[in-house]
């Protein structure tokens, strides 16, 4: 949905500082996105929180570098709530919500979320035990079957971590494999009747209605008392992926970072705005123009 009435949209003169060569963002731009410099102060200073998916958008080549890292840590200093958004394994998910600056991470695309309460750990999962314990026996006969069906992908080297999912490598460990071999990856989930959703690394295959966006709602209700379909403009959501749609579209103020013309052809509902840079940079710039924004200085 696109409700609420602060206004996210500046000057267009954001678009004069478009350099030539940066042809990636003009692509983008030339599909409806909105350059960085045109999120507003209004709509920075009503912020209640900052969203964000991992892999190439906090990171850059795979690698979590001090700036991205340095934003969260920013971001929360200046008093915003900051949840990771992930598709990545429950076993990452506790290093995340335990050690770095969040408060709150959902993951494998919405199975569970888990945040840190009073210094304990707490784990909720969208499905209950004997739900979870079946579907990763039909997750197991996929885990055997696709990687043969479509030869040069494996099943991701983080699956002994992952709880609910089943994460095949396209070009995280394996050689990159081209489109035709994602979309068979793609079929050959959902014609076992799961739904399958593609990341920037991964094909991501899980039995469930749940994605990111209906797992960040129910943790935003059960941490912060917060309706996220009355206060989605109070809200950022940054992500790179085909995996982040339903937040891309949930989200008035859902930016991407600039990798995110690698797959944008794969991508319906694309988000509001788009970063100079790609991966954890362009998150970075994310960062600095809310709090520049918000009067907190960068
Ligand atoms: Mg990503």
């Amino acid at each position: 949905m696109q409700s609420g009435s602060v206004s996210v949209y500046g000057h267009e003169d954001g678009h004069d500082n478009v350099h030539e060569h940066d042809l990636g963002r003009m692509d983008a731009m030339s599909r409806g996105m909105r350059p960085l410099g045109e999120l507003t102060a209004e709509a920075c200073t009503g912020l209640k929180g900052i969203m964000c998916d991992l892999d190439d958008t906090l990171t850059s080549e795979g690698r979590l570098e001090a700036r991205a890292f340095d934003a969260l840590w920013r971001a929360r200093r200046a008093g915003l709530r900051v949840a990771v958004i992930t598709g990545r394994p429950a076993g990452w998910v506790d290093h995340l919500a335990r050690m770095w600056p969040v408060d709150g991470v959902v993951g494998e695309n919405g199975a569970f979320y888990f945040h840190m309460r009073d210094g304990k750990m707490h784990q909720r999962w969208v499905d209950d035990e004997e739900t979870r314990r079946r579907n990763r026996e039909k997750l197991a006969e996929l885990a055997r079957t696709i990687p043969v069906a479509v030869p040069g992908c494996a099943v991701s080297a983080d699956q002994f971590c992952r709880a609910a999912d089943l994460a095949i490598d396209f070009c995280e460990d394996v050689p990159p494999l081209p489109e035709e071999a994602i979309d068979k990856i793609v079929e050959a989930f959902e014609q076992a009747g799961a739904t399958a959703k593609v990341s920037s690394i991964h094909v991501n295959g899980w039995f469930g209605s749940y994605d990111k966006l209906s797992c960040c709602k129910l943790m935003a209700r059960e941490l912060w008392d917060e309706d996220l379909d009355a206060s989605a403009n109070r809200y950022v959501f940054a992500g790179d992926s085909p995996n982040d749609e339903p937040m891309f579209a949930f989200f008035p103020l859902a930016t991407a970072v600039a990798n995110i013309v690698e797959l944008q052809d794969r991508i319906a509902h694309l988000p509001t705005f788009v970063t100079p840079s790609r991966g954890g940079e362009g998150f970075a710039e994310l960062v600095d123009r809310i709090l520049e924004q918000r009067g907190a200085g960068a």
